[in-house]
């Protein structure tokens, strides 16, 4: 999908990007506006807007490519620490439509709070009720 998505651009070389690791699958980029130094995307070479929409072959390598960049990325930056993270469609806080995968390089006490949100408390029967709709969301599909 070149010509309308950002990292099908880079994916092509039509953009520039400075890329971290690339293999048939993925390539690994560092982010333009980190929220830490060393703040990478795994992105997918196969144009899909969502985690779902991507052939499971494609989506298998997000998981185990960060396992294979990231120690890397650690080491070069210092850090101590990661987090994983999908913004998995727009009122998730996905800006770019092609899936990709943040590894957030963090250390003690860095302030940085990329997966803070308000918590709450629901009672034991409110979980369970719940649990039991989405066991028969799953048998329906
Ligand atoms: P999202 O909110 O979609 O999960 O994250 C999109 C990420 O892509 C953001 O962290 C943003 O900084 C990064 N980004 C946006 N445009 C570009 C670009 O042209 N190059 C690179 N390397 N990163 C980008
Ligand atoms: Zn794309």
């Amino acid at each position: 999908m070149e010509g309308g998505c950002i990292f099908c651009d880079i994916i092509s070389g039509r953009l520039p990007a400075v890329k971290l690791y690339e293999d048939s699958y993925v390539v690994v980029f560092l982010d333009i506006c980190p929220a830490s130094p060393g703040h990478a995307l795994v992105v997918p070479k196969y144009h899909a807007e969502s985690l779902e929409d991507l052939p499971e072959a494609y989506r298998s390598r997000l998981l185990s490519t960060v396992a294979r960049v990231a120690p890397a990325i650690l080491r070069a930056v210092g850090g101590e620490a990661y987090n994983v993270l999908i913004n998995n469609g727009r009122p998730a806080g996905q800006e770019i439509m092609h899936v990709h995968l943040h590894i957030v390089p963090r250390r003690t006490g860095d302030g940085c709070k990329t997966l803070y949100c308000r918590r709450t408390k629901p009672g034991w029967e409110e979980l369970k009720a719940l649990g039991e709709r989405i066991r028969a969301a799953m048998r329906a599909s």
